[in-house]
């Protein structure tokens, strides 16, 4: 069996989220890599690094540069053939991209897989997380989206993968690159992030989100979410959100302030190790997940946790 893996990268640096699928793939085969960009010889020779992969495939063309969907899946399509499983993480990246794929493949995708049986079978979660499913698929090529913290990091060490520079494919003149705009924060990024702080609608108003939950933040070396109706009403940007229609998180500390605990939230976040929820209504539903519960007003419980923090050295 053989897996091709489409890689993730940020600037110069080959993201966590293809060192989960890395390791996801070890239980099914022999895996490549696939490397699309421009000027990204640098990326592979990190990929080229991961113990475990045969062979990384360079596809470097100023047509990648933007590393669109659009212009990533008639070049994945070409090189189908050679492999049995291709395999993306289920991030904003490999979402879009690999449902085209499956399309121009005619192929059904299985989305954001948390375990693997054997070859054909896989487990996902549906209904927001409510339950688990787990399907066989009997097409003869699988197509998968991985859920990143349900599998381990692939050591980013050791290996010896020859790189290969494949043929590029021409793209599609049905869209194009505008712009890119990329919130800055000085956090750490949501879904590695080893705590997060979350904020929801409970918080107000966009100025009482970033004056108590920065911050804590801050104090915590946290990455900072948001409930959708947080993002909603504009209290925090979108990239924030956690949940069914967000991020997928399960960081070792999770603290929920002001979020009632709607199942499309809890299906973002509940697989953290330690909750702790912060809320006024001792009948939330967040409550049922938390491990640490404090039914209080945010506005004294956030500033008091603070000072205890500081106080604690923090
Ligand atoms: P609310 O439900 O309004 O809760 C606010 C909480 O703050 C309450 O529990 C209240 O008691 C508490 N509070 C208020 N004031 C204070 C105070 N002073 N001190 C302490 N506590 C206080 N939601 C997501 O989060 N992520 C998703 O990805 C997502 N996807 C969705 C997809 C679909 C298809 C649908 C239909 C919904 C989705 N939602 C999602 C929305 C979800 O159903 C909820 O509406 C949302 O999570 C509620 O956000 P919240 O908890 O911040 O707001």
């Amino acid at each position: 069996m053989s897996v091709l893996i489409i890689a993730e990268y940020q600037q110069s640096c080959l993201d966590e989220a293809t060192l989960h699928a890395v390791s996801a793939a070890q239980q099914l085969g022999e895996i490549d890599i696939l490397i699309a960009g421009h000027n990204v010889a640098g990326i592979a020779a990190q990929a080229q690094q991961i113990s475990g992969v045969r062979k990384v495939l360079l596809a470097d063309a100023p047509d990648y540069a933007q590393i669109l969907a659009e212009a990533v899946a008639p070049l994945v399509v070409q090189l189908a053939d050679s492999y049995d499983h291709i395999i993306a993480a289920a991030t904003c990246f490999g979402k879009n991209l690999l449902p085209r794929v499956a399309a121009l493949l005619d192929c059904a995708p299985v989305s954001d897989v948390v375990a693997i049986i054997d070859s054909q079978t896989f487990v996902h979660p549906i209904y927001a997380g409510n339950a688990l499913q787990t399907v066989r698929s009997e097409q003869s090529k699988q197509l998968l989206t991985i859920r990143t913290t349900a599998f381990a990091l692939a050591e980013s060490a050791g290996g010896q993968a020859a790189i290969e520079s494949v043929a590029t494919v021409p793209v599609p003149e049905l869209s194009r690159f505008i712009e890119r705009k990329l919130t800055k924060s000085d956090h750490p990024e949501l879904t590695t992030a080893k705590v997060v702080v979350s904020g929801g609608r409970g918080l107000g108003s966009a100025e009482n989100f970033a004056a108590l939950l920065n911050p804590l933040a801050d104090t915590l070396n946290a990455a900072i979410g948001a409930s959708r109706a947080a993002v909603d009403a504009g209290y925090a940007p979108n990239d924030y959100q956690v949940g069914q229609t967000g991020k997928v998180v399960a960081p070792e500390l999770y603290i929920a302030i002001g979020i009632s605990g709607a199942i499309q939230h809890l299906a973002g976040m509940k697989d953290s190790k330690v909750i702790v929820a912060i809320n006024k209504d001792a009948d939330a539903p967040i409550f049922n997940v938390a491990d640490y519960a404090l039914v209080a007003d945010l506005n004294t419980a956030v500033p008091e946790l603070l000072e205890q923090l500081k106080a604690l050295g923090h």
